[in-house]
């Protein structure tokens, strides 16, 4: 209990965004499962710019699973250390099909595509672990329009809507960085 609240209290949602002083909904992070105080509060407009900027530099491949409410964190997962530390998640194989089949043009615009965009219907904070074991193909794939190839600009643009859409805080969030390959998805720790 005391656990808990400690972490709630040294939450970045609520605070001014540290950018422009607005309240933040979300705490931004350089990598996965960085420390709590270490996040930066962000309001959705100034997360917005900075998931560009990172989403533009990233020299590898990746797939976005769409925001959902519910899962605290949506964070970038880079494969070479996803398969390594969980050896028997299927979430990885779908996500090497998944990029193996990207198309080379963004369906939004045109430009070069570097992401594959998925919908997250039916996520929960309750489901994403099986989500994450049992892969994507029997579970968001099934419920979802197909899967979308989209170049940086569209894919943080798309994020962004549904974000705005959907009104989801995170206590974490962290883009694509470096080159390896990877998946973001709504998820806990
Ligand atoms: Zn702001
Ligand atoms: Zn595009």
């Amino acid at each position: 209990m005391w656990r808990l609240f400690r972490r709630t209290s040294r939450s970045p949602i609520g605070r001014p965004c540290r950018l422009c002083g607005s309240p933040a909904q979300f705490g931004y992070g350089q990598h996965a499962e960085e420390a709590l105080e270490k996040l930066e509060p962000l309001c959705i407009d100034c997360l917005q710019r900075r998931i560009g900027a990172d989403y533009g530099a990233f020299k590898g491949r990746a797939v976005i699973v769409e925001p959902a409410a519910g899962p605290p964190v949506y964070v970038y997962q880079p494969l070479p250390e996803w398969k390594a530390q969980f050896p028997n998640s299927k979430v990885a194989g779908d996500v090497e099909g998944l990029l193996d089949r990207m198309s080379s043009g963004c369906e939004d615009c045109g430009e070069s595509a570097c992401f594959v965009g998925v919908g997250s219907l039916g996520l929960t904070a309750i489901n994403f672990g099986d989500v994450l074991d049992q892969g994507l193909a029997i579970t968001l794939l099934k419920n979802s329009p197909p899967p979308r190839s989209v170049c940086s600009r569209c894919c943080v643009r798309r994020i962004a809507e549904s974000l705005k859409r959907a009104g989801p805080s995170y206590i974490e969030v962290c883009s694509p960085s470096g080159t390896a390959n990877g998946f973001v998805m709504p998820m806990g720790y």
